[in-house]
């Protein structure tokens, strides 16, 4: 994991084999072949990321650049030089890399060679999503998995929808409702539970993952009958609470992805107001609003309010801060800071 204390986990050979094959699947859902070139830019190390991806590209013969995270100006130039076609990342990082590039003087859709990126290890809503792809010019691939059951490899999206077909011959999923354990239907939202059914060093039976989502089995266009699930809505753990109402980041990240004039960099900071919970929001002005008109930025700010209450069913404080001023990640954005006493 990459919050707390660090989780020891322990691969054999087996298990490491396993590794390749889901994530050589993963892949191939991307359409990947041993004509491409991987930009790895996972972290290697004592992390998950990088060394699943990185076995899975060798053992298709697929050529990697094993850049892992940070040192954003030296990876455009290794992306530009040697013309990788895939990219590996969190979607943070995507797009730090995109307004680096541009910061730079790079034309993203001609100097890059991308086709498609693979992301993963934090949630993204659907407009990140194709925010990511528009800018690169790519498929999004979205990757999920856990230290605890593999690392990454455990489901993915393919190119045809933005459900993630889970490897369900190595990983048998389940859904059950938090509160009460009890598994829920097809279709019901709740807490994934994993068992794994293969693997060896670190079998797990039952695994509470955290993140909620739900299984559908209708059939994907692409021809897999993997069952699906939905991409990660937040983990149980993200939730907040406020004011009785549960909020997930990425409802709020999809509702920002809808409005222009800003960008999708933001913070969400939850505190208390006497015995009530506060919400604020702090949202960075895209580049392209220049307006000294103080109605103007307070219509702006009132709209998005606005939307929010629509969606959330709570009052959010939003307030509008230059662009560039909430500092970016290259591994896990911090969106959510909660100042609350628990
Ligand atoms: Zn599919």
């Amino acid at each position: 994991g990459t919050t707390g204390k660090p989780t020891v986990v322990g691969y054999t050979e087996h298990d490491m084999d396993i590794w390749a094959e889901v994530m050589g699947r993963v892949f191939t859902m991307g359409g990947l072949t041993c004509k491409d070139l991987l930009h790895n830019a996972t972290g290697y190390g004592l992390f998950t990321g990088g060394l699943g991806f990185h076995s899975a590209a060798e053992r298709m013969k697929i050529a990697v650049i094993p850049s892992s995270t940070g040192f954003t100006s030296r990876q455009l130039l290794l992306l530009r030089d040697f013309g990788a076609t895939a990219i590996t990342g969190t979607p943070s990082f995507a797009l730090h890399l995109a307004e680096k590039a541009k910061a730079e003087g790079y034309d993203i859709k001609k100097d890059f060679k991308l086709k498609v990126g693979f992301f993963g290890a934090e949630p993204a809503s659907e407009g990140l999503k194709n925010e990511i792809a528009n800018i690169w010019g790519i498929d999004y691939i979205e990757v999920y998995g856990l230290s605890e059951i593999i690392g990454p490899g455990v489901a993915s999206s393919c190119k045809h929808s933005h459900l993630l077909h889970v490897n369900e011959d190595h990983f048998y999923p389940e859904i059950i409702d938090p509160k009460t354990g009890e598994v829920l239907e097809d279709g019901e939202r709740g807490e994934l539970v994993v068992t794994t059914l293969t693997k060896q060093g670190l079998p797990i039976i039952r695994y509470r993952t955290g993140d909620i989502t739900s299984i559908t089995r209708v059939p994907c266009r692409c021809g897999r009958t993997l069952c699906r699930i939905e991409s990660i809505v937040g983990r149980s753990d993200d939730m907040l609470v406020i004011n009785g109402v549960n909020v997930f980041p990425s409802q709020i990240e999809h509702v920002l992805s809808k409005i222009d004039d800003i960008t999708i960099n933001y913070q969400i900071i939850a505190q208390k107001k006497g015995y009530l919970d506060k919400l604020e929001i702090d949202i960075e002005l895209s580049e392209n609003f220049m307006s000294d008109d103080v109605n103007e930025f307070n219509q702006l700010k009132k709209k998005i309010e606005h939307e929010l209450l629509n969606a959330l069913y709570i009052n959010v404080d939003v307030k509008l801060v230059a662009p560039r001023s909430i500092q970016r990640s290259e591994g896990k954005a911090i969106r959510v800071i909660d100042k609350r006493a628990n």
